[in-house]
């Protein structure tokens, strides 16, 4: 929260293990992002051969796939089917562009076979932007408004969604990293022993910054609960 009325409250101390795993994380991306972004692979694949080669292979023809600005950038669009790669990844060919590149082909893979976890995550994106926003707002105005303790209950039911929505991304993230290291070793994209775990290590640095924030959702909304426990 931006501005925490509950700040001195007993529960913020909940929050120190996640504020340290998002810290970690994000070290650990960063640390190999820098590493395997200078490695090239000895296929001498790009990001957006890669991207083609998989989607190809699945047989998403249709399924474009486009440079976008921006530096972490990349994502795969649903509605547009396209894949979008920054620049940073389009036309490299290092290690870590080959494995970003895999994985947010990955999603598409997943989108085209219907792959269950990701359609709950769609379905709740809306719902999971609203209690996102709104849920602190209520456990704000409820430090505003002790005579109304209903809003501290419907800020943790609202906020609840964003939670479940961070938990449900683990499992899309997950299977979309498998995806990308079977396809990357299994077609030669990428061989030996330190390309193979250099794209690994990639993937896991950043599976580890989706854990920290559902780690970081769940411990909120665990305080929220201790807040309106104490009320
Ligand atoms: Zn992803």
């Amino acid at each position: 929260m931006i501005f925490d009325p509950f700040l001195f409250h007993p529960s913020t101390l909940l929050l120190i293990p996640a504020v340290i795993l998002t810290f970690y994380a994000q070290t650990k991306i960063s640390s190999a992002y820098g590493r395997y972004s200078k490695i090239k692979s000895s296929s001498g694949k790009t990001g957006a051969d890669v991207a083609r080669a998989i989607l190809d292979e699945n047989g998403l023809y249709d399924v474009k796939v486009e440079q976008v600005a921006g530096e972490l950038s990349d994502h795969y669009d649903p509605r547009a089917q396209a894949v979008r790669l920054s620049s940073g990844v389009y036309g490299s060919t290092s290690i870590a562009a080959l494995a970003v590149a895999a994985h947010e082909t990955g999603h598409a893979v997943q989108h085209a076979d219907g792959y269950v976890p990701l359609k709950i995550r769609s379905a709740f994106v809306p719902v999971a932007s609203i209690g996102s926003q709104i849920g602190p707002v209520m456990i704000i105005l409820a430090f505003f408004l002790p005579s109304m303790p209903f809003l501290l209950t419907l800020g943790i039911y609202a906020f609840a969604f964003a939670v479940f929505f961070q938990i449900v991304t683990l499992p899309v993230e997950f299977n979309a990293s498998n995806r990308a290291l079977v396809f990357l070793e299994g077609n030669g994209m990428i061989s030996g022993r330190e390309e193979v775990s250099g794209a690994r290590k990639m993937l896991s640095a950043a599976a580890l910054t989706y854990v920290a924030a559902a780690l970081t959702a769940i411990l909120t909304l665990l305080r929220f609960i201790m807040i309106a426990r104490d009320r």
